[in-house]
């Protein structure tokens, strides 16, 4: 097979057929999405204070079995990770024009996320290994209006944790942890998402184990984690009768998730290290096929940490191999590689950062008063990310199929075929 021509060029393609859909859901979840719906009882919140102020049986039981799960003593549920995400910005006592250290190599809603406090994203540059949070990179960016660093796991493996908490600690930082990609990846014996004063994952359909839509946030700590529950759900008209008195950023949102969805949550769980284990077997299988191919980097597995493979991230080195990225995708498609990414995110670079604008017409909140200086947005702020994105970066989206034995075999004989022919690409 390998001898053989590139499909590019007219020859036989490797892979003739679309490999299997991952799909987490089965019946179990089915089952339990039909007894919540044959309850009549959709959602039990009440957004008032109540004992139903914090949801349901279902909201409670999938609550306590994430808890668990991931050894913690919170955990609270969202109807988005975005969500999650907001309310762990307000919950951390953000204030307009406080600064947040970043990742750009994220999906945009970690830096929004930032923003609807009014405060102010910075971007940090990330490590090529890894592609988290370069904690160097992180230091060089704190200024004296820095309140906190958002981490994000990428792709399925931890950020630097150890290094990027002993900054917070030095600086009186918080941290945040967007683990969304990153569901029981280990770091140093604890779980991503743990490590930090918030953390948490999404269970969007793309995401390891979903519930359609919806997120959880993780927190050990007492009174995060009630001001997590009351942005959550109304703050303001709960925080009297419940005699909360930090009033601090205790707007709240309906960012509550159904019981539906806590239902078939719950079953999801039970299945996670499973559905992560599959997702393990297969990325071994396909860098086991790809070692020996040069100017070829594979996913780095750093020190007691562990990969859950969301993404199967790989770097090209283009001038050893004389061919664009963009050509070598060429090929790969042709030879009926689905799933491949070239490049990924430079948050930085969306046109609300580069024009700042994003409330209003006029620059809010970069123009307000409140920020006292000027963050900057243009390209060079972030050059490892922006090298990866613009020449280097390519990832095979291996959370999309189930990647069976033969598949995974089909994908390293087609990566093989292209390398073996790379002359004929220059
Ligand atoms: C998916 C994702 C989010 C958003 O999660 P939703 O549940 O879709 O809102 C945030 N950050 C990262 C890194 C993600 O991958």
């Amino acid at each position: 097979m390998i001898e053989e021509k590139l499909a590019l060029f007219g020859g036989p393609k490797t892979i003739g057929r679309t490999f299997k859909k991952y799909n987490p859901i089965g019946p179990e979840e089915v089952a339990a999405a039909k007894e919540v719906v044959e309850s009549g009882v959709l959602s039990q919140y009440l957004g008032v204070w109540h004992a139903d102020f914090y949801g349901g049986p279902k909201v409670q039981e999938f609550e306590r079995a994430s808890e668990s799960y991931f050894n913690v003593k919170h955990a609270i549920t969202v109807n988005s990770w975005t969500s999650g995400l907001v309310a762990a910005i307000g919950a951390i006592g953000i204030e307009p024009g406080d600064e947040v250290i970043v990742s750009p190599w994220t999906m945009s809603a970690s830096a929004t996320a930032i923003l609807h406090w009014n405060a102010i994203p910075v971007f940090a540059d990330i490590e090529s290994r890894t592609f988290c949070l370069d904690p160097d990179s992180v230091r060089a960016n704190i200024t004296p209006y820095t309140k906190a660093i958002m981490a994000v796991d990428i792709f399925g493996h931890s950020a630097n944790m150890e290094a990027i908490c002993e900054i917070a600690q030095e600086f009186g930082l918080k941290v945040i942890s967007d683990s969304a990609q990153s569901p029981s990846a280990k770091y140093h014996g604890r779980y991503a998402g743990t490590i930090a004063d918030i953390g948490g994952f999404s269970l969007n359909y793309h995401k390891h184990i979903h519930t359609g839509e919806g997120g959880i946030l993780v927190t050990d700590d007492d009174v995060l984690a009630e001001k997590l529950r009351l942005i959550r759900n109304h703050a303001e008209v709960v925080v009297g009768p419940k005699g909360h008195t930090d009033l601090v950023n205790m707007i709240g949102h309906n960012f509550r998730l159904g019981e539906i969805e806590c239902a078939i949550g719950i079953e999801q769980l039970k299945k996670l290290d499973r559905l992560v284990a599959s997702r393990q077997k297969a990325a071994e299988r396909i860098t086991e096929g790809l070692r020996a191919l040069e100017g070829l980097t594979l996913p780095i597995v750093e020190e007691e940490c562990t990969h859950v493979y969301y993404v199967y991230p790989m770097t090209l080195n283009c001038d050893q191999l004389g061919v664009s990225r963009e050509r070598i995708v060429e090929a790969l498609i042709a030879e009926g590689v689905e799933g491949l990414l070239i490049g990924y995110q430079n948050i930085h670079l969306l046109p609300m950062y580069q024009n700042k604008i994003a409330y209003g017409s006029k620059g809010f909140p970069w123009s307000a008063g409140f920020c006292q200086r000027e963050v900057v947005y243009t390209k060079g702020i972030c050059p490892v990310a922006e090298q990866l994105h613009d020449e280097s970066y390519i990832g095979y989206a291996i959370c999309v199929a189930e990647m069976e034995e033969s598949e995974v075999e089909l994908l390293v004989q087609a990566f093989r075929k292209v390398w073996k022919n790379m002359g004929e690409l220059q």
